[in-house]
């Protein structure tokens, strides 16, 4: 079956994101329907019927597309479909981010993972599988990787949505015979797409923007390779990473308006970050010390991979202490004081609670679909408030 049965029509990613799982649909509904079912029946003519020596589960053909759930269901089978559509790509879809990235680290199952800041969930998997085979956890760029390994660049990077370079990093894994995945969560198309520069596999936490909702959980991993993809979709299977049919219907009505927040969260935040730029240059607001954002990066690969202009909708700030940036959560109206990014509502975390190797006075923003000047004027009051202090 085709992934992406519109690619000769040649759509932009708002039409995909509608669209694209448009031939799955097994009713005549317009809405997609939420499949609830675990098990499904099998064809009613005997001599259909094939046994599992003669038949790949993995593929889904006519006699067998769908058979028990956690092989695949119709909810998730859409969902990929609009995914690998706008992610550019064969995407497999997973209960949650970091099964995603357990995903990839089986498939690779590197002796070496090359890494350097970025998602602490990410490092906690790769102690589990020192575990089971050794891996060794070494730097982004160290001189001991080789055939076999495997390099992780995530980037943006959490928690300050600063870029790193993907050439170069494809340009190093690649010399030396590794493999690179890519954890492009910050910013998902229209705002960049790893595989313009040569990575071998893209993942997202779905949770994030691809979701966007804070109602879900759910990750992605997307490869250029059909082969790949069967694998990934066999040890899925069997690992037991699977989607919930609720939260993939939820990501499938979620992403059919995907494009519209995110670029209305990155232009959202790319005036915040100017605005709170502006004021750390006049000495506006004196606990704000500094703003970490890629709009701000000068360094040309940062243009080459956001190419729209547009940067994440996430970063981070510091202030001048950190009993400020305990407080500042609590100043503010139109932010929750969660963890989390990518969601229509803004949110702002005092990093430290959830990140060990942050700063004490970071503080991460996500910002979300409310009016950019509601939100500055929020920021503003809040961050005033301490200059009397
Ligand atoms: C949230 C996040 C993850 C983990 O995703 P979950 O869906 O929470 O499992 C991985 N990488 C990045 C950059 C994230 O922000």
């Amino acid at each position: 079956m085709s992934i992406n049965c519109l690619s000769d029509l040649d759509l932009q990613i708002a039409s995909l994101s509608v669209h694209a799982d448009d031939s799955y649909a097994m009713v005549s509904d317009v809405a997609p329907p939420l499949h609830v079912s675990t098990t499904y029946n099998y064809n009613s003519d005997p001599s259909k019927l094939k046994s599992a020596k003669e038949h790949d589960l993995r593929v889904r053909d006519e006699q067998s597309r769908f058979i028990y759930s956690r092989f695949g269901n119709p909810v998730v089978e859409r969902v990929e479909a609009v995914l690998s559509a706008i992610l550019n790509g064969h995407a497999v879809v997973y209960s949650s981010g970091l099964a995603a990235y357990t995903a990839a680290l089986a498939y690779y199952n590197p002796r070496r993972l090359s890494m350097t800041d970025g998602y602490h969930g990410c490092y906690g998997v790769a102690r589990i599988f020192n575990r089971f085979s050794g891996l060794e956890q070494v730097p982004l760029y160290d001189d001991s990787v080789s055939t076999g390994d495997l390099v992780h660049l995530e980037t943006p990077i959490n928690p300050t949505g600063l870029s790193l370079d993907i050439a170069k990093a494809v340009e190093f894994a690649h010399s030396r015979g590794a493999k690179i995945i890519v954890d492009a969560t910050f910013a998902p198309p229209p705002l960049q797409d790893p595989f313009k520069f040569g990575v071998d596999m893209v993942m997202h936490s779905a949770t994030k923007y691809l979701g966007g909702h804070s109602d879900l959980l759910a990750g992605v991993l997307i490869t250029k390779d059909p082969q790949v993809r069967l694998a990934l979709l066999q040890d899925r299977g069997l690992l037991g990473g699977a989607p919930g049919n609720f939260e993939s219907w939820l990501l499938l009505r979620s992403l059919r308006t995907f494009k519209l927040r995110v670029e209305t969260q990155a232009k959202n935040a790319g005036k915040i970050v100017a605005w709170l730029d502006s004021a750390i240059k006049n000495n506006e607001i004196p606990a704000l010390t500094k703003v970490y954002h890629s709009s701000l990066q000068t360094d040309e690969f940062v243009r080459e991979q956001l190419k729209s202009g547009l940067c994440s909708p996430a970063f981070s700030i510091e202030v001048e202490s950190v009993e400020i940036a305990k407080s500042i959560p609590s100043r503010l109206k139109l932010f929750h004081h969660a963890t989390s990014l990518g969601s229509v509502e803004s949110l702002i975390e005092w990093r430290a609670m959830s990140d060990p190797n942050v700063s004490d006075s970071l503080l991460r923003l996500s910002i979300g679909v409310e009016d950019p000047d509601d939100l500055i004027a929020d920021l503003k009051a809040a961050l005033l408030s301490f200059t009397a202090m």
